[in-house]
């Protein structure tokens, strides 16, 4: 099985990158291999009724499978350089933003026209953030929506399944260097050959990145975690600020500590949701175009990043520890009011119940702060009261706390400006380099490199 490219991981890098190399080089012979399943076959089987929480499926078909991560999510492409990734310092800022731009274009000819582009320019929204003490962030947000993102994906498959070959099911387990390029082995024990070799695996492929870069002698650095809790309150609270921009990416220094405290993934009339990653049950939220499938909530993240410095390097596992001890109290995720937080009582089955925010996922009532940190609980509760300040409501008592919300970053690998290892031919890109952590970064960083590749062939 020799090619001229091999890709592994079909999320939105992956995909962006055999798209592009596709549309600048019809004839090259490029595979894709890719844990999960295809898009018609990944289905979740968390129905609500019988299986109601996360069961460990192995490949998770949230996170593993073409589209990857954001096969299912709420389908928002940031289009800024602000937040998302830090991909402009290795393309510069123009040429992000330009590639960014050019991934907006391509989803919009594959399904997603029609779809809102909001935007923070001119907001007065902005003025009443800093009167607050609060700091909203520049950026231009496509919203594909959970439904439109999924049609999205099916036509991109479709315009690539008889250029490209997939391989679905299909982990690899070893990359080698070879005299002409890379082979890459399979958990089946198949062989495949290709001239270069891009790494896409994201953040579900991060532990294997790590022994690929162990192997291969890659250098890398060991990155940040963020640690927080999913908010839920009714969506009229927050209605002046999704209707004009839908996602804010908001910004506020706590008094107490200095940290910095952040709002993420803004999900207007959505609902909150499971995530497995590498076994362990976290929570992130996403919402749909369709007003059907619309809730009375509205919910975002409220995330605090930890940075660590010498001797300790395994951030990622400080995040997993506390993600799993809110599995161990409370079987999966941990929901609590916010009233009974700052109360210092655990939420019931009862208190729940009675709570004015119908919870939109079937959460454990319990205590978080057996869970988080308190600097980090701190931080959050200091946050949610600003946010009062410009969101009057915010701060009430039946206002629903999941937790643990983390965002795992990839450690990060040593790159150039063209996203390539010390290797020659090998890249990689998209959430398991460390440098992307959202949609339209990962897809420019595959598109990047394609132009790279592209040209050295021509
Ligand atoms: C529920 C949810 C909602 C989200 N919502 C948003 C959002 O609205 N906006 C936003 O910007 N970002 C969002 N994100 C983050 C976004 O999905 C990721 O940043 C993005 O998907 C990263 O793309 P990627 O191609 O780098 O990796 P991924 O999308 O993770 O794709 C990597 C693929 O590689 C495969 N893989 C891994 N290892 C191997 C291997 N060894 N062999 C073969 N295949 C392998 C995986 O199965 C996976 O399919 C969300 C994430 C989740 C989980």
């Amino acid at each position: 099985m020799t090619y001229d490219v091999l890709i592994i991981g079909a999320g939105p890098g992956g995909i962006f990158s055999a798209y592009e190399l596709i549309k600048l080089c019809p004839d090259l012979k490029i595979a894709v291999l890719e844990t999960g399943n295809a898009l018609n076959k990944r289905k979740c089987p968390i129905d609500g009724k019988k299986i109601k929480s996360c069961i460990g499926c192995k490949p998770c078909s949230i996170m593993n499978g073409f589209g990857g991560a954001g096969a299912f999510s709420d389908g928002k492409y940031n289009i800024t350089n602000q937040f998302g990734g830090t991909l402009y310092e290795y393309i510069g800022k123009n040429e992000a933003l330009e590639l960014m731009h050019y991934v907006d274009k391509i989803n919009l000819d594959f399904g997603g026209e029609g779809t809102k582009l909001y935007s923070t320019a001119n907001t007065a929204i902005k003025k009443q953030c800093l009167q607050n003490g609060l700091h909203l962030l520049d950026a231009s947000v496509r919203h594909l929506g959970t439904d439109i993102n999924y049609v999205v994906l099916e036509n991109l498959f479709n315009h690539l399944k008889d250029k490209v070959e997939f391989y679905f099911n299909t982990s690899a387990v070893k990359v080698n260097k070879t005299d002409d390029g890379y082979e890459v082995i399979t958990e089946k024990g198949e062989r495949f050959t290709g001239q270069k070799c891009i790494i896409s695996g994201g953040r579900s492929g991060s532990k294997w990145m790590e022994t690929v870069c162990d192997d291969l002698n890659i250098p890398t650095k060991s990155n940040r975690v963020d640690i927080g809790v999913r908010v839920e309150l009714p969506a009229e609270v927050f209605s002046h600020l999704t209707d004009e921009l839908y996602e804010s990416k908001i910004v506020y220094r706590t008094e107490k500590y200095g940290d910095l405290v952040r709002t993420f993934c803004m999900n207007p009339k959505g609902s909150v949701v499971n995530e497995n990653t590498n076994g362990i049950v976290t929570v992130n939220g996403h919402s749909y175009e369709d007003p059907a499938k619309q809730t009375e909530n509205t919910n975002f993240a409220l995330l605090v990043a930890k940075h660590f410095s010498e001797p300790f390097k395994d951030s990622n596992g400080y995040g997993e520890s506390i993600a799993r001890l809110s599995n161990m109290l409370g079987g999966g995720v941990i929901v609590q009011r916010f009233g009974d937080l700052i109360t210092g009582h655990r939420s019931t089955p009862g208190r729940i119940k009675e709570s004015f925010t119908n919870a939109t996922l079937a959460a454990t009532p319990g205590d978080l702060s057996l869970v988080i940190p308190k600097r980090i609980l701190d931080g959050i509760i200091e946050m949610i009261y600003a946010l009062d300040k410009i969101a009057p409501g915010t701060a009430n008592d039946d206002t629903l706390l999941y937790g643990v919300e983390v965002k795992f970053y990839n450690m990060e690998v040593s790159l150039d400006e063209n996203l390539e290892t010390k290797h020659k031919g090998l890249f990689v890109i998209g959430d398991c380099s460390g440098i992307t952590h959202s949609l339209s970064h990962a897809s420019a960083s595959g598109v990047h490199v394609a132009r790279h590749i592209a040209q050295s062939l021509l």
